[in-house]
């Protein structure tokens, strides 16, 4: 798939890389404890050296558990239906807690993307169109206006694709198993058949059709599937791009 603004190395990589750099050190730490080993003599030093020893040989796991499980996940959810239970029930069903919610992202600020969005009090980022905020630090300015991906991590970008309102973003996924590229698109895409039928997308209402067409195209482009605003998750196609270059402005 080509990708559209970004020239980082694919997410494999960097996610190989990263693995390597923490997990190598990680693992070989038990070693430390050879460096320098007392002699056999019944002592204090070499008690306590037996038991640091145990010690990092058992808890060696624990740390690689810690780092890789629960410190470096960046959990995100995006676009909040405005229904609570529904919001409440739909998180429990794919195991969210909200609580550990980082990023909590709204593609624009139509009501319909925007309920609920105080279940997730504790997230680092809020996010709404353009907008960007740290509820408990303060407004921060990303230049998405000038194009630039707000970087969620290695695999997740937030791209700034207007036209149905004028600050629309789109988040991409990136290497998501078995499917590739996934862009969660809010209402840049009503449903899949708006792809043959633009009169679906522009009856919904587009502050700027032209743009609109553009990003349509930016997105199918690098996304191998798109879950739109208004309709299930679709596989985009040779036949949906040519579609959308053929509409371009
Ligand atoms: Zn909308």
């Amino acid at each position: 798939m080509s990708s559209v603004g970004t020239s980082r190395p694919p997410p494999f990589l960097r996610k190989a890389v990263r693995a390597t750099l923490i997990l190598a050190p990680l693992f070989g730490m038990n070693f430390l404890t050879t460096l320098y080993r007392p002699p056999e003599v019944c002592d204090d030093w070499s008690r306590a050296y037996d038991i640091l020893k145990n010690v990092v040989d058992g808890t060696q796991g624990f740390f690689v558990a810690l780092l890789f499980c629960y410190l470096n996940g960046e959990n995100e959810v995006v676009d909040f239906c405005w229904n609570l239970c529904m919001e409440n029930l739909a998180l429990e069903k794919e195991g969210v807690n909200p609580s550990r919610v980082t990023h909590c992202v709204a593609t624009h600020g139509h009501y319909d993307h925007v309920g609920n969005m105080n279940l997730f009090q504790d997230a680092k980022w809020h996010i709404v169109g353009f907008t960007v905020f740290q509820p408990r630090d303060k407004c921060y300015l990303h230049p998405f206006e000038c194009n630039e991906p707000f970087i969620v991590d290695d695999w997740v970008r937030i791209l700034p694709t207007p036209g149905h309102t004028l600050s629309d973003v789109t988040v991409i996924v990136d290497a998501v198993e078995g499917m590739g590229t996934v862009a969660v698109a809010g209402d840049l895409f009503e449903k899949e058949e708006d792809v043959e039928d633009p009169s679906l997308w522009i009856g919904a209402g587009s502050e700027n059709p032209a743009k609109q067409k553009e990003n349509r195209w930016k997105i199918a482009s690098m996304a191998d599937w798109i879950i739109p605003g208004h309709g299930p998750i679709f596989k985009v196609t040779e036949k949906h791009r040519d579609n959308l270059k053929s509409q371009l402005p």
